[in-house]
């Protein structure tokens, strides 16, 4: 079991599905960056796209993500824009489509017809390999009747259900109620249909939740066989998220709890026989993840862990977030004016950062550091290490020349040790806990 270091625990730090991260983009990246970039990517590269369909059913409190109710006329204005958006990045991308990922928000707010006539668009646009994943996430709540059978006709081959909690007290105090039948009917639905990669999102730290509610939730997830968890510590920053001021601070669990919750997610999962990815998933051994980790091909982008490298990762939609070498590029935030920009069919980008060498080494090294627990650190980042004696001492990681290796008892605060690689982080209060 773990140690629970109050003073880590508690410490301000990056999730790190970029380096630089977010903290850092600047309006003086945009569309012509973003252009040259797109006509850069080698003809046949392997290429990820990433879609953002930045709309809900409801609005749960915890929520981070960019995305809001809206009406049917919003959701088709949407579509057309997206499909514009779709026809003009194609136009200049010479790569390949290996892996296909809608998110959001919550995709299925479109009906599963607006969703098939997005994925045709992709396959008549652009060079798509055979076999590229395509993966959703979706609300199990929004889910309707036929909509298993037309997304796997339209390609689905994955999807990605947001549970976060099984508690009827706590999806209470996060306004997102669903029943454990609810996601139970789901699984069986998609799986009868012919898409067998299920994925769940469950979260520890939300308002009311206790070590116990947790186990629960995990036995009861467990009990439907996914193939891919994550365990998301819910992070509670109601000044820069408003909607997360519904959910009193006095509700929330202390950092002893937790750090209880998140090492009891990983002795539960594994017992289970499920394999530990990384700091915060875990999958069943099969499963394209748990190769990847086994293989050392896992990755970090955007979306957290993911097993498609790549030369690079487009997204797609309001707000979404393209990563090429040496750039990357988030697409204009406001609706309106995305839907601007792309329907009159010009690239949306409108923040970011460049990426140069010595960001490059460092986003290796942390990215090495999450994903595997292990990393020979290069040379000219060798003046970092000192600032790892601390947490060896603890026993969180061992050093040896310019190899860092995180222990079993330092995984908990692997964010923590990756954070001694990160020559930006200078405003750690916008990040959440290490735990
Ligand atoms: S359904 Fe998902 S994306 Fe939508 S508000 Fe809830 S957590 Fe956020």
């Amino acid at each position: 079991m773990p140690t629970f270091h109050p003073d880590l625990a508690a410490l301000p730090v990056p999730r790190y599905t970029s380096y630089p991260t977010a903290a850092q983009f600047h309006a003086g990246i945009g569309a012509t960056e973003q252009a040259r970039a797109l006509a850069a990517v080698p003809e046949g590269a392997p290429v990820s796209l990433y879609l953002h369909i930045p709309f809900c059913r409801q609005i749960c409190w915890y929520c981070g993500c960019n995305t809001g109710v809206a009406a049917s006329d919003r959701l088709r204005r949407y579509e057309k824009a997206l499909l514009h958006e779709i026809a003009t990045v194609a136009g200049l991308l010479k790569g390949r489509l290996v892996a296909i990922n809608f998110g959001g928000g919550s995709p299925n707010a479109l009906a599963a017809p607006v969703l098939a006539r997005i994925l045709a668009a992709l396959r008549h646009d652009f060079d798509i390999a055979a076999d590229a994943e395509i993966a959703m996430e979706l609300d199990p709540r929004a889910i309707r009747p036929g909509d298993a059978a037309a997304l796997a006709a339209a390609g689905v081959c994955r999807v990605s259900m947001g549970v976060q909690t099984f508690a009827p007290h706590v999806q209470a105090l996060i306004n997102r109620i669903q029943p454990f039948e609810t996601i139970a009917a789901a699984a069986a639905e998609f799986r009868a249909a012919g898409i067998n990669a299920i994925n769940f999102d469950l979260m520890y730290g939300l308002p009311g939740q206790s070590v116990i509610d947790l186990s629960e939730t995990i036995a009861q997830a467990i009990s439907l066989k996914p193939d891919r968890v994550a365990v998301f510590g819910y992070a509670h920053m109601p000044s820069a998220i408003s909607r997360q001021r519904m959910i009193s601070d006095l509700d929330l669990p202390g950092p002893a709890a937790r750090f209880a919750m998140s090492t009891t997610a990983h002795r539960l999962f594994t017992a289970a026989g499920y394999d530990a990815i990384g700091f915060d998933h875990f999958a069943l051994p099969h499963d394209s993840m748990a190769v990847a980790a086994r293989d050392q091909r896992l990755i970090r982008n955007f979306q957290g862990y993911a097993t498609e490298a790549g030369t690079a990762l487009i997204g797609l939609g309001a707000t979404a977030i393209s990563q090429f070498p040496g750039l990357i590029v988030q697409n204009e935030k406001h609706l309106g004016q995305w839907e601007t920009a792309a329907n009159a069919g010009h690239l949306t980008g409108t923040r970011g950062v460049g990426v140069n060498a010595d960001d490059t080494q460092r986003s290796q090294v942390i990215e090495r550091l999450l994903c595997d627990g292990l990393v020979e650190v290069p040379e000219p980042l060798a003046d970092a290490l000192p600032r790892l004696a601390p947490h060896a001492a603890r026993g969180l990681v061992r050093l040896h020349g310019r190899q860092v290796a995180i222990t079993p008892d330092g995984w908990p605060y692997a964010r923590l040790i990756a954070s001694a690689f990160d020559a930006h982080l200078k405003a750690p209060e916008r990040h959440a806990r290490a735990v």
